[in-house]
C-alpha cells in the first residue's frame, strides 16, 4: 500500500496524544488521553507509568481509527515527550520499579543544593550545559536508586533507566530496545553535551551505574518497528525528540540564530545556535536542537516559569476573567496600564535572573487601578519576561534574531502577540499550524524513514498566519523595560526572611 502520513505520539504531562498527517504536513487527525497526576507530598509529582502507556498506546490507536487510514498507509511513526521525567524498570520483566518521578517533582533540591555547596556546580554546567537542578533526571535517578537500594541490581545491568522516549521505545517497538534520543540524553544532568557520551565524572558524582543507562541515538532514525499487536501492522518508529526540541524542529527554526517561544502554563524559548552550544550560557541552558546522522545541532534554552498560569491565576484566584481569551478585550479596553507592572515571580524567578526567593508583586498602583489595568499588565508581563530571555540570547550571542516564531496556548492573544513584538522590537511570527511539537515529531519520523531528505526539506511545510510587525518607538520600548527591571528588582529576594 502507499504510504499516506506520518503519526506523531506527544506524551505530554497532563496527557498523552497522537496526531496523524499527511505527508504534505496536514493534520487528518488527533486523540488526546489524560492521566492523572499524582501528589504524594508537598513539591512532589509522579505519574503512574501503566497509565502513560495505556493512554499513549489508545491514543495512538484511536487517532489512526479516526484518520480512516489502513495502518500499513503510515509511513512511520515519530514519539515526543515531557522531558527530564524519570523512569527505571526491570530490563526481564518492563515493570517500573516505583511511579515515573515528573520534571515539576522538587524531591531532590537538597541533593542539588549539596552538589553546588560542595563545588561541583561550574563542572556540571561545563559538562552538560545544564544549571544544576532538581528538574533534571540525574538526582532524580539516583533518588530512585537510594530508596529502594538497588544501586547493585542496576549495576548488574537488571534495571533500566530511562525517560518517557526510552519507556514508550522499550515498550513499543518490538525486541524491546533500550534507547534514548540526543535531546532527552542532554536533560539528564548526565550527558557531555560536547562530546556526545554519557560522562564518567557526573556518573561517579551521582553514583550512578552505566550500566541501567540506555543507548543514546540520533533523534531522528529507525529504531524499530512498532509492535505489530498495537496496530495490526510493524510501522517503523523512526525519531524521538524532548517535546521543546521536537517543537523548534515544527517551527523550522533550522539556521543558527531562528528562534521560538512556546508560551504555555510557562514559556519556554528555544534558540538554535548551529554545530555548537552558544559560547557564552549567561543564565541561558544549553542543549542539543536535535541530531541527525551522528551530527549534533545545538540549542540555548530559556524559559518563564508564569507564562499563561498568571491569566489562569486572575481567573481562578482574583476571578477578575471568566476565562483566558477574555483576557484580551479587556486589556483592549484601556490605552495602558496607567503605570502598573506585574511581576508574577510566585515560584520566584528564572533566567535571566535565577531567584528563587522572588516573590510575586504588583507595582504602581493608584485609585485609578481597575481590572482592566491588571488584566493587562498580566499579559505585559509574559512579554517582559520572554524579552528578558531574548535579550539574554542576543547579547550572548551576539546578535538580535529577525523574527520570532510562536506557539502554544497563549499565543492565542492578539494583543499578547503584538505587545511581544513591540517590546522585543523584531517581528513575532505565527504559524498556521499551531501543534509544533507533534508536527516536528511527525517530520522527523520522516527524515528518519527517507521520505524527506533533510530538515531543510521540510521547511516548505511550514506556513507563516499573522506577522505582528513592531510599532513601538524605541525610545518608548526603552523606558517600559526600565521600569520592568525595577519592579522585577524590587520582587527580588522577598521570602529569603521567611
Ligand atoms: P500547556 O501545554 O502548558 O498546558 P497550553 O499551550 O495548552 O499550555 O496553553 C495553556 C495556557 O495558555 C494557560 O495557562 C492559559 O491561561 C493560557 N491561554 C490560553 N488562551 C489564552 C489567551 N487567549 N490569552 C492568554 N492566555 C491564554
Amino acid at each position: 500500500m502507499t504510504k499516506k502520513a506520518l503519526v506523531a505520539l506527544d506524551q505530554g504531562t497532563t496527557s498523552s496524544r497522537a496526531i496523524v498527517f499527511d505527508l504534505e504536513g496536514r493534520m487528518l487527525a488527533v486523540c488526546n488521553e489524560e492521566f492523572p497526576q499524582i501528589y504524594p507530598q508537598p513539591g512532589w509529582v509522579e505519574h503512574d507509568p501503566k497509565q502513560i502507556l495505556r493512554t499513549q498506546i489508545s491514543a495512538l490507536q484511536r487517532a489512526v481509527r479516526r484518520s480512516g487510514l489502513h495502518p500499513e498507509e503510515i509511513a512511520a511513526i515519530g514519539i515526543t515527550n515531557q522531558r527530564e521525567t524519570t523512569l527505571l524498570w526491570k530490563r526481564d520483566t518492563g515493570e517500573c520499579v516505583a511511579n515515573a518521578i515528573v520534571w515539576q517533582c522538587r524531591r531532590t533540591a537538597e541533593q542539588v543544593e549539596a552538589l553546588v555547596a560542595a563545588g561541583h556546580g561550574e563542572e556540571i554546567t561545563k559538562r552538560t550545559g545544564l544549571i544544576p537542578d532538581a528538574y533534571f533526571s540525574g538526582t532524580k535517578l539516583k533518588w530512585l536508586l537510594d530508596k529502594h537500594g538497588l544501586r547493585e541490581k542496576a549495576a548488574s545491568g537488571e534495571l533500566c533507566f530511562g525517560t518517557v522516549d526510552s519507556f514508550l521505545a522499550w515498550h513499543l517497538v518490538s525486541g524491546h530496545p533500550h534507547v534514548i534520543d540526543a535531546t532527552n540524553a542532554s536533560r539528564t544532568m548526565l550527558f557531555n553535551l560536547r562530546e556526545q557520551r554519557w560522562d564518567d565524572e557526573l556518573l561517579k558524582m551521582l553514583d550512578i551505574p552505566a550500566a541501567c543507562l540506555p543507548q543514546v541515538v540520533d533523534s531522528c532514525g529507525v529504531i524499530g518497528t512498532l509492535d505489530p499487536e498495537i496496530l495490526g501492522v510493524p510501522v517503523p518508529v523512526a525519531a524521538m525528540a524532548g517535546d521543546q526540541h521536537a517543537s523548534l524542529f515544527g517551527q523550522a527554526c533550522f539556521t543558527p540564530g531562528s528562534v521560538k517561544n512556546t508560551h504555555g502554563t510557562g514559556c519556554f524559548m528555544l534558540m538554535n545556535t548551529g554545530s555548537q552550544p552558544a559560547q557564552k550560557q549567561g543564565g541561558m541552558l544549553s542543549t542539543m536542537a536535535w541530531r541527525l546522522g551522528g551530527k549534533a545541532s545545538y540549542a540555548t534554552e530559556g524559559s518563564v516559569f508564569i507564562g499563561g498560569a498568571v491569566i489562569q491565576w486572575l481567573r481562578d484566584e482574583l476571578k477578575l476573567i471568566k476565562n483566558a481569551a477574555e483576557s484580551e478585550e479587556i486589556a483592549t479596553s484601556v490605552e495602558d496600564t496607567g503605570g502598573v507592572f506585574l511581576v508574577p515571580a510566585f515560584t520566584g524567578l528564572g533566567a535571566p535572573w535565577w531567584d528563587m526567593y522572588a516573590r510575586g508583586l504588583m507595582v504602581g498602583l493608584t485609585r485609578g487601578t481597575g481590572r482592566a489595568q491588571i488584566v493587562r499588565a498580566a499579559l505585559e508581563s509574559i512579554a517582559f519576561q520572554s524579552a528578558d530571555l531574548l535579550a539574554t540570547m542576543a547579547e550572548n550571542c551576539g546578535f538580535l534574531p529577525k523574527e520570532l516564531k510562536v506557539d502554544g496556548g497563549a499565543s492565542a492573544n492578539g494583543f499578547l502577540m503584538q505587545f511581544e513584538a513591540d517590546i522585543m522590537g523584531i517581528p513575532v511570527v505565527r504559524p498556521r499550524i499551531m501543534e509544533t511539537t507533534a508536527f516536528g515529531a511527525a517530520l522527523m519520523a520522516g527524515i528518519g524513514v527517507g521520505i524527506y531528505a533533510s530538515p531543510e526539506e521540510t521547511a516548505r511545510f511550514w506556513q507563516r498566519d499573522l506577522t505582528f510587525e513592531p510599532q513601538m518607538s524605541q525610545t518608548k520600548r526603552e523606558e517600559l523595560m526600565g521600569r520592568w527591571h525595577e519592579a522585577v528588582r524590587r520582587s527580588l529576594k522577598w521570602a529569603e526572611d521567611t
